[in-house]
């Protein structure tokens, strides 16, 4: 990696590095002085007020041109020269593009032990707590590790700091907060999604010991991002009991806790509450789409597997709606805006959530409808319920437009090419994202053995806040703000 953290106020340091050089290396920067610094478009401005001063002079004399921030490669000889003026912005070159930092997002992110505690690692100053006028200057440096630095002296600082107080960033967080505000945000690669197929997902499939996922933080980390990557992972020799599943998820983080229970059973039973203690074919669906923070993970643990049949099979619905908006946009944009209510109407709880198929990002960046754009995706056929009265109008074209999407999306979701189907022995446990990842169940017949799956859930934000820890742990600091 090139050192190359530069700042603006380029004449001045030009001006000084020619001295140290002797070279004559600043021509464009002189150009630039000469045309845009505030020195000749004030001399200017005076030049025409003489020449006629009843006319109003135009504004852009009164806001000359910002002065361009110009890329200087670092070198030991500049390396800790500071900036000669303060500035709104600090420009810095990563990755040999420059690039330009608000002083207010640089002041606020501060973590030097004024500004957060070393200890509870909380935030000791406000944002709203930074002047508006605040500006900086910065150096170059090296840390500790050798490692580059900025390092920005400020003026106008948060009232209580003195003028002792230095903000540091190191390149590389930089570049983390210039390009994956997403991964700052939920501990996430997007890009790193891999979207799969029958054909994909049976070559890729992890299986990890349980051994190895209960005592070895290594393998958990390896585990848990590959089920970031692919939204399913296996474990086998899973002890047989009723608590396994709970060490299981354990090893992630809490439990979610449900109407269902900390715990629950998937077992066939008469007169059954919900369709999943049936023996019937159970189609791809998610569960709890009738809440609105629907469970993240899954998992299934099978104690029992003595019929025949009850297979269970798997579906990517982010693959199959990626084939959806190639196929068809307009069969994308309806599922991304017509609206499907999810119940649970029982005599003790009555569960109602209303949400469209495909949820995008909403933010900018991110707003294409491509792999990077999905946020999640909402299929559950056997918990919908029925649609708003005023979208069944006989005017309305809105359901004809979703049943038609709908009947596009379901074809990709059950292609066979699209459906990796495991029958779960005994002993193994499934890892799912359930909102990405579509699970059904053939049906089975339970007259002749047994099946019992033991069941948990886990929200997205444990997930992620494990995923984060090991990820700062084997992959060294990184998500942290600051570092
Ligand atoms: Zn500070």
């Amino acid at each position: 990696m090139s050192v190359n953290i530069t700042t603006t106020r380029l004449t001045v340091r030009c001006a000084s590095q020619h001295v140290r050089a002797g070279t004559p290396t600043c021509k464009r920067r002189s150009f630039w002085n000469t045309v845009f610094s505030k020195p000749a478009a004030v001399k200017r401005r005076a030049r025409r007020e003489e020449e006629s001063p009843a006319l109003p002079t135009p504004t852009r004399e009164y806001h000359p041109t910002p002065i361009p921030h110009e890329t200087i490669v670092h070198s030991p000889a500049n390396a800790g020269q500071l900036d000669a003026y303060s500035a709104k912005t600090i420009a810095v070159s990563i990755d040999d593009t420059p690039r330009t930092f608000d002083t207010v997002f640089l002041r606020d992110s501060c973590t030097c032990p004024r500004c957060v505690d070393p200890d509870s690692r909380q935030k000791l100053f406000q944002t709203s707590d930074i002047p508006q006028e605040i500006e900086g200057k910065a150096r170059t440096v090296q840390d500790e590790n050798k490692s580059w630095v900025i390092e920005v002296e400020w003026q106008n600082d948060v009232p209580g700091y003195g003028a002792e107080h230095r903000t540091r960033h190191s390149l590389n967080w930089l570049r983390r907060a210039l390009n994956t505000e997403v991964e700052l945000r939920g501990g996430v690669r997007y890009d790193d999604r891999v979207l799969w197929d029958r054909d994909t997902i049976t070559k890729n499939n992890k299986w990890i010991d349980y051994k190895d996922w209960t005592g070895d933080d290594s393998v958990l980390f390896d585990a848990l991002t590959h089920l970031n990557k692919y939204g399913l992972l296996f474990l086998k020799n899973v002890p047989e009991s009723e608590e396994s599943v709970v060490n299981i998820a354990g090893r992630i983080g809490t439990l979610k806790d449900t109407f269902y229970g900390r715990t629950w059973d998937v077992r066939s039973k008469p007169k059954a509450e919900n369709i999943a203690y049936t023996p019937q074919f159970l189609g791809l669906h998610m569960d709890l789409l009738y809440t609105s923070n629907p469970p993240y993970l899954q998992l299934l643990h099978s104690l029992r597997a003595r019929t025949p049949g009850g297979e269970s099979f798997f579906s990517d619905s982010f693959h199959a709606a990626q084939k959806l908006e190639e196929a068809s946009k307009t069969h994308f944009r309806t599922l991304c805006t017509f609206p499907v209510t999810y119940h649970y109407h029982h005599p003790t709880y009555h569960y109602h959530y209303t949400r469209p198929t495909i949820e995008l990002h909403p933010y900018p960046k991110y707003s294409e409808p491509t792999n990077l754009a999905l946020h999640r995706v909402n299929w559950s056929p056997p918990f919908q319920g029925p649609f708003e009265a005023r979208i069944g109008g006989e005017s309305q074209t809105a359901l004809r437009n979703y049943l038609a999407a709908s009947h596009a999306y379901e074809k990709i979701l059950s292609a066979e090419e699209s459906l990796f189907e495991y029958r779960l022995n005994e002993g193994e446990c499934v890892i799912f994202d359930n909102r990405r990842v579509l699970h059904a169940r053939r049906a089975f017949d339970a007259t002749k053995g047994e099946r019992w799956l033991k069941g948990a859930y886990v929200d997205d934000d444990v997930f992620f806040s494990k995923l984060r820890v090991l990820e700062e742990r084997f992959r060294g600091g990184g998500l942290r703000m600051g570092l």
